[in-house]
């Protein structure tokens, strides 16, 4: 069975409206163009893997209803921290999975190029990622060859619509 291992910040949440107002408009957070639709696809093949402060990070997945689409939901204290913490979700899959040496196991769904697409294609994974219009990351170039994901779109309408196959 294919896993998706998912971003927060700037993948499913829209978070560019906490760049002015901070915590405080957590509340008003907007997911991203299709996350939603997406997630309910695919329900109980979904991990969250964000960064942050844990009560933030909890008011943010509270604020957009998504509580329920994800197997298992990991916080970390850093982007960085997530490096490791990736390992060990794939590890754990693949020790799982009967089928573990087909290619396509793992999709890691992110918008930073030096962490998700990076510690991903590491992990052997297939890497996308999300450019939503101003995300912080949104213009960020690949530094190294593993930056350079397997799929990109602005959203995940664009990302379903462009690559279907990708989530069959
Ligand atoms: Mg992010």
């Amino acid at each position: 069975m294919r896993r998706f291992i998912l971003d927060l910040d700037y993948t499913i949440a829209d978070s560019c409206i906490l760049q002015a107002g901070g915590p405080s408009r957590i509340k008003d957070l907007d997911p991203v163009p299709g996350a939603l639709k997406f997630l309910q696809s695919h329900a109980g093949k979904c991990i969250l893997l964000t960064a942050g402060i844990e009560e933030d990070q909890r008011k943010k997945i509270k604020a957009l209803d998504i509580e329920s689409y994800f197997s298992d939901i990991y916080i970390v204290p850093t982007p960085e921290h997530k490096r490791q913490k990736l390992q060990e979700i794939v590890e754990a899959i693949r020790a799982k999975m009967i089928y573990r040496f087909s290619r396509i196991d793992i999709v890691i769904i992110g918008d930073r190029l030096d962490i998700e697409m990076r510690r991903g294609k590491e992990l052997k994974c297939v890497t996308a990622r999300i450019q939503i219009p101003g995300g912080i990351h949104s213009g960020d170039l690949p530094k190294v060859p593993f930056d350079h994901p397997d799929f990109e779109a602005k959203d995940f309408n664009e990302l379903m619509l462009n690559y279907p196959a990708l989530f069959a």
